[in-house]
């Protein structure tokens, strides 16, 4: 069964540590950085919508509790009034004087008017209304007499044609007779009391207010050409007219969405909203947010420096590590990789490993090496291995002696003792040339039971020397404790300069010969 191997997609090829570090680190900055903004968003949003609604619920408390002082006010004025002029009806001088203080001292009221007990206007200020002498005949103004109480009217167009509510006082003389009464109006158009009590509060930031009566008439409103209209009542304004206080998230009838906040005018039965729209409470937060993004860009921007430097360095050891062990065969892949700065643990490691793959890897290709150069029976060097000993003296032009030397009748040997014992004698042999031999000196057997010992720089005498105490020893030493054998040896010096290696063997052998041919069991130099 074979599993075929396809190739991964290129993109996928192109993948690598710094790349997947880079990507992910990026990854996890943008996502945070995105979800903190996120967070902070909601957060912020959240807040500013709570404060708003609450800043406009608190707004609209304060401009009812004014507006109701005001009533207050006005009612006490009149009342004063009222009590004032109770005796004094018939003196039409001292009620138009006393309409005018009304009207003027305070500026309580945009117009005041004093009805008798026949509902005729007497006396009436400003006097360009042309109101004296007139009979009542606005029907709320009509009710509010009959009413004989403190009323504050519904809102009405005067015959004058002024939007208004009239507030109104009865007066009744010390002894309980109903006189009329006396009012003072609040115009609801443009620059009226009521326009200039809660107008003058009137925020730059789009917020707005209005004030509604229980019928759904809108008594005041930022937008003069509204006021007079009568909405819907529907969802919070419910409330409103209900005469509670509270806030609420709508959308107006424009369709705009506003957080609003509204409260009750206890006197007049009236609700005060003050409303903002959404949007542009939340243009300040898209704001900040920008100049949020704005400051964390720097710190963002540095992150991200180094975190591609992190990332560089992270990767470069595991990345060179990758490359050279690509060419481990290459000479110089052992010193590239001792070089490279492994700074962290798992690189640290790796690099040991592959260091130490190396050196075992070199350590059995050098035994193979030894072991092609080498004669497995004796370990002496083989014809390569003498080859190389040569190939070393002719390279670094160094002078040697060499000793050929070859056993005597070791046929003989072999018939005689079996062939067991022939290869007995061969590495006792060797085990007694390397005994007498110095660290320098290179040994090589050369042929069944022929040797070459090469003597580094040492003159011919010398060599004859150490032949002459080499034949001896063996010549003294008990083969398998059996037997002693005789070796023959020739003997040359190789000038490096004047004669090539391979004639010097050529010459130690020949030596041999003369050796063997003079009878065995001796060493000849050559001539
Ligand atoms: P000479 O004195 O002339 O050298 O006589 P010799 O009998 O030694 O003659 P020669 O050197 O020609 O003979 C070598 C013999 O050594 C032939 C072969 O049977 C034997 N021989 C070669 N290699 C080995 C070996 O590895 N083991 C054994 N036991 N014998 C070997
Ligand atoms: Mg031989
Ligand atoms: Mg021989």
């Amino acid at each position: 069964m074979s599993t075929k191997r396809t190739r991964p997609p290129y993109f996928l090829q192109r993948l690598n540590l710094r790349l997947l570090i880079l990507s992910l680190a990026m990854l996890s900055v943008i996502i945070t950085l995105g979800n903190s903004f996120n967070a902070t968003y909601q957060v912020q949003r959240d807040l500013l919508i709570s404060n708003t609604l609450e800043a406009n619920r608190a707004y609209s408390a304060k401009l009812a509790k004014d507006t109701d002082n005001f009533f207050a006010v006005a009612q006490s004025q009149l009342q004063y009034s009222a009590e004032l002029i109770a005796s004094r009806m018939d003196d039409e001088t001292f009620l138009q004087t006393e309409a005018t203080r009304l009207h003027k001292q305070n500026a309580l009221f945009d117009s005041v008017f004093i009805v008798n007990v026949n509902a005729n206007i007497v006396a009436a200020s400003p006097s360009v209304l042309n109101l004296k002498g007139r009979q009542l005949s606005v029907p709320d103004a009509i009710a509010a007499f009959h009413a004989k109480k403190p009323v504050i009217s519904n809102p009405f167009t005067s015959p004058a044609g002024n939007y208004l509510v009239s507030i109104s006082h009865p007066i009744f003389t010390p002894d309980g007779h109903y006189q009329g009464y006396v009012a003072g109006t609040i115009y609801l158009q443009e620059n009226g009391i009521l326009g200039n009590l809660l107008g003058q509060h009137y925020y730059q930031d789009g917020t707005y207010v209005y004030v509604v009566d229980p019928s759904g008439t809108l008594l005041y409103h930022q937008d003069p050409s509204r006021i007079g209209e009568k909405v819907i009542i529907s969802g919070f304004l419910e409330a409103v007219i209900k005469q509670q206080s509270g806030q609420a998230e709508l959308t107006n009838s424009r369709g705009i969405d506003m957080l609003a906040g509204y409260a009750p005018i206890a006197r007049t039965g009236w609700g005060v909203v003050a409303q903002r729209p959404k949007a542009v409470t939340l243009t300040k937060l898209e704001e900040q947010i920008q100049v949020f993004s704005v400051k964390t860009l720097p710190l963002t921007l540095i992150t991200l420096v180094f975190i591609w430097i992190s990332a560089f360095l992270i990767a470069r050891p595991l990345k060179e590590l990758a490359n050279n062990a690509r060419i481990l065969d290459q000479k110089q892949a052992q010193e590239r990789i001792q070089s490279i700065r492994s700074w962290y643990f798992e690189s640290a490691l790796l690099k040991s490993a592959i260091l130490k793959g190396m050196s075992l890897l070199n350590e059995k290709i050098s035994r193979l090496q030894t072991d092609s150069h080498t004669d497995p029976m004796t370990g002496l060097y083989n014809r390569r291995g003498m080859q190389k000993v040569l190939d070393y003296y002719q390279n670094s032009q160094q002078n040697f002696a060499v000793i050929s030397l070859d056993i005597d009748h070791f046929k003989q040997i072999n018939d005689h003792y079996g062939h067991d014992v022939g290869d007995q004698v061969i590495k006792s042999l060797a085990a007694l040339m390397r005994n007498s031999s110095r660290k320098d000196d290179a040994l090589c057997r050369c042929g069944g039971e022929e040797f070459l010992i090469f003597l580094p720089d040492t003159e011919l005498d010398i060599a004859e020397r150490i032949a002459e105490r080499l034949r001896q020893k063996v010549a003294q030493y008990k083969m398998t404790n059996l037997f002693y054998i005789t070796i023959s040896l020739g003997v040359v010096q190789c000038q490096i300069d004047t004669i090539s290696p391979k004639d010097a063997l050529k010459m130690a052998d020949n030596a041999l010969y003369q050796a063997k041919r003079n009878g065995r069991n001796q060493v000849v130099k050559a001539a």
